[in-house]
C-alpha cells in the first residue's frame, strides 16, 4: 500500500498515482511544536493532487493537505492547525522549489 504524500490517499500501486521527482531536502519545518520534514527523492501524488500540481494551484495544494492532516488527527485547536498550515507551505515550498519538470505517471 503507498500513501499520496500531500493527502495520504491510499494507493494500491505507485502506478495508481503520479510521482513526481524533487530535490531530496531536510527542513525544520515549525518550532513550537517541532516539527522535522524529510524527504527524499521522489513525492507521489495521488491523481486528484496532481490535478491540482499540474494546474499549479499551490494554495489549493496546502489547504487540501491542512484539511486531510486535521480531519485525520481529529485537531480542534487552532492554533494546531495554524501551525499545520505553516508547516505545509514550508513543506510545499520545498516541492516547488525542488521539483523537476517530468512527473511520471
Ligand atoms: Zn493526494
Amino acid at each position: 500500500m503507498y500513501f499520496c504524500d500531500f493527502c495520504t490517499a491510499p494507493m494500491e500501486k505507485m502506478t495508481d498515482g503520479w510521482t513526481y521527482k524533487a530535490e531530496p531536502f531536510i527542513l525544520q519545518a515549525h518550532d513550537d511544536p517541532p516539527l522535522v520534514c524529510v524527504s527524499d527523492a521522489g513525492w507521489l501524488a495521488c491523481n486528484s493532487c496532481a490535478a491540482l500540481i499540474e494546474a499549479q494551484d499551490a494554495a489549493g495544494l496546502v489547504e487540501k493537505s491542512v484539511k486531510k492532516e486535521v480531519e485525520h488527527f481529529n485537531i480542534t485547536d487552532e492554533y494546531m492547525v495554524d501551525a499545520i498550515r505553516s508547516m505545509m507551505n514550508k513543506l510545499h515550498a520545498e516541492f516547488w522549489k525542488g521539483k523537476r519538470e517530468e512527473a511520471i505517471t
